[in-house]
């Protein structure tokens, strides 16, 4: 039974999109709002997405889910960042580690002191102050409180099997009461006056109506493109990869607690541990290799025995115009895609979810509604595709044409005025929106090869003896903290064994 004074919500799709849209709206509007979802099992789901970044705790904590249960239903395993391999150049390694590397002092970021040490040809290893990368490396793990001796304690995300975890928010999504619809959808009738969406047909002729429409129906964008003529802005000429191969192994010693991406000559290589398995991909362009080329090198890279055959798939980097236009919000693939390298796709999902509830009212007309979401939303999607161009911009790497490439190419202004300003004064623009904040933008810059022509000056106002002592001090305190710590597998053996019956 529905109720004639609520809003009818429907939801288009049942992928991590559609569920967690679904958990989300039920949560938060259950009380104003009738919620249905389609989803059609003869179409399926995209079917990847493994890795997560920290954002993805609040989603659970938002949800009300227990940690350890989420984790045992989904296989998870604990990541603390991602290692890049051969991105600055051949053999070079670094990591993009969660949290923030060393402490500030006298209200001036850590690395300027860094970079001071730096200049005074002491060269210390700018990830020796991370307690995430120092844990990754030793692969330990324990849930340590922020701000602990003034550190960061340990950020962490979760490497999960991502269609588990949609079936474990659809059990969360329908004990809030939202209705689930088996079926496919043939058809979306628009209203002939306001061209809004009316209903959608599914084959069987059944009608469902609504008032607000949420399009998760993955990369066919159903009703935001097929039926609404939302344009795509492609952005291939910034992030060119445009194809990925994507395969399962066997678990693979030892369990690491942090993803790889290991460039290749036109792309790179995912590598996610789970409990069960590892995830594997490669991500590459067409342009400049074939998909046959691709699965050789995906096959002669696997760590493990592969499970399956290799799925291969197709996406154009970009985003849609509007995210909200006239009834309709676009969340998930429907609405945009940027490459996995930064594990950024779930994270908007839920933040767009979020978003929804934020400017959800009741009236249905929904003009400003849309127009604060897209303002809001555009930004943000916009400062994430920066900071991903700048994996590919920052690179030294002139052995095959895909690189030569990314080195030559133009990069949009907000990210030229970012690198020039760090290069020149070693400042990194904050903006407030940025999903990713100073430390993650310094790690992959320096760890890409760029270092700053200089320092604040301020840096200068700790003596050098009095600096070594801090240090010191850091790297003992974050040593002691890892050496109470279990190891990563050890970690979940107690905290959240996965069922035999996991695949
Ligand atoms: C190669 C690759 C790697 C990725 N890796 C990561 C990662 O590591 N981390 C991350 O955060 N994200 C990653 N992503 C993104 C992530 O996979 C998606 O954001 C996520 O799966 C959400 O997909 P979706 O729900 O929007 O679409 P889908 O999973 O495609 O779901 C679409 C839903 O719509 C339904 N549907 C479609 N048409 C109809 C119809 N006519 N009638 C009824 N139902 C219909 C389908 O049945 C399905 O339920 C990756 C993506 C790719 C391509």
């Amino acid at each position: 039974m529905t109720n004639a004074s609520k809003t009818n919500i429907v939801i288009v799709g049942g992928g991590t999109a559609g569920w967690i849209t679904a958990a989300m709206l039920g949560r938060y509007l259950g009380q104003v709002a009738n919620i249905c979802l389609i989803e059609s099992d003869k179409i399926g789901t995209v079917g990847v997405g493994e890795a997560t970044i920290p954002s993805i705790v609040s989603l659970n904590n938002l949800l009300g889910l227990n940690e350890a249960e989420m984790m045992k239903a989904c296989g998870a395993t604990m990541k603390l960042g991602i290692q890049f391999e051969n991105w600055g150049n051949i053999g070079e390694q670094y990591m993009h580690a969660f949290g923030y590397a060393g402490v500030d002092l006298n209200a001036l970021q850590f690395y300027h002191y860094w970079l001071k040490s730096l200049s005074e040809g002491l060269e210390p290893d700018f990830w020796g102050f991370s307690p995430n990368y120092q844990a990754a490396k030793a692969h330990k793990f324990d849930h340590v409180p922020p701000n602990k001796n003034g550190l960061s304690g340990l950020l962490y995300a979760y490497h999960f099997d991502a269609g588990l975890y949609a079936q474990h928010l659809r059990h969360v999504a329908e004990s809030l009461g939202v209705k689930r619809i088996e079926g496919t959808i043939v058809d979306v009738q628009l209203s002939p006056e306001a061209g809004d969406i009316e209903s959608v047909v599914l084959e069987d002729e059944k009608e469902i109506t609504g008032d607000l429409f949420v399009d998760c129906s993955g990369f066919r964008g159903l009703l935001i493109g097929k039926a609404l003529g939302v344009n795509y802005q492609d952005w291939s000429h910034w992030l060119p990869c445009n194809s990925a191969i994507a395969v399962a192994s066997e678990r693979a010693e030892p369990l690491l607690p942090y993803t790889k991406a290991i460039a290749h000559d036109a792309g790179w290589q995912w590598r996610i541990p789970l409990q069960h398995r590892l995830g594997n991909g490669h991500v590459y362009c067409d342009q400049y290799m074939s998909s046959n080329e691709a699965e050789r090198i995906l096959r002669d890279n696997l760590d493990s025995k592969m499970i399956g055959e290799p799925k291969h798939l197709s996406f154009k980097t970009g985003r849609r115009e509007k995210f909200w236009y006239k009834n309709c919000v676009a969340i998930g693939l429907s609405s945009g895609f940027m490459e996995p390298l930064e594990s950024t796709s779930i994270h908007l999902i839920q933040n767009h979810a979020a978003k929804l509830v934020d400017l959800f009212s009741s009236s249905s007309d929904w003009d400003v509604n849309a127009f604060e979401y897209n303002r809001q939303a555009i930004i943000e999607y916009d400062l994430i595709r920066d900071f991903l161009i700048l994996h590919y911009k920052q690179t030294r790497r002139d052995d095959s044409e895909f690189w030569r490439y990314c080195r030559q190419m133009e990069i949009p202004d907000t990210l030229s005025e970012k690198l020039a300003l760090f290069t020149q004064v070693a400042k990194l623009r904050r903006d407030p929106q940025d999903l990713f904040d100073e430390s993650s933008w310094f790690q992959v810059m320096i760890g890409q090869g760029l270092i700053p022509k200089s320092f604040h000056p301020r840096a200068a106002s700790v003596t050098k003896e009095s600096r070594e002592q801090i240090f010191g001090q850091i790297k003992t305190s974050i040593a002691n903290d890892i050496s109470n710590m279990p190891g990563h597998a050890e970690f979940l053996r107690r905290y959240c064994p996965i069922d035999e019956t996991i695949e």
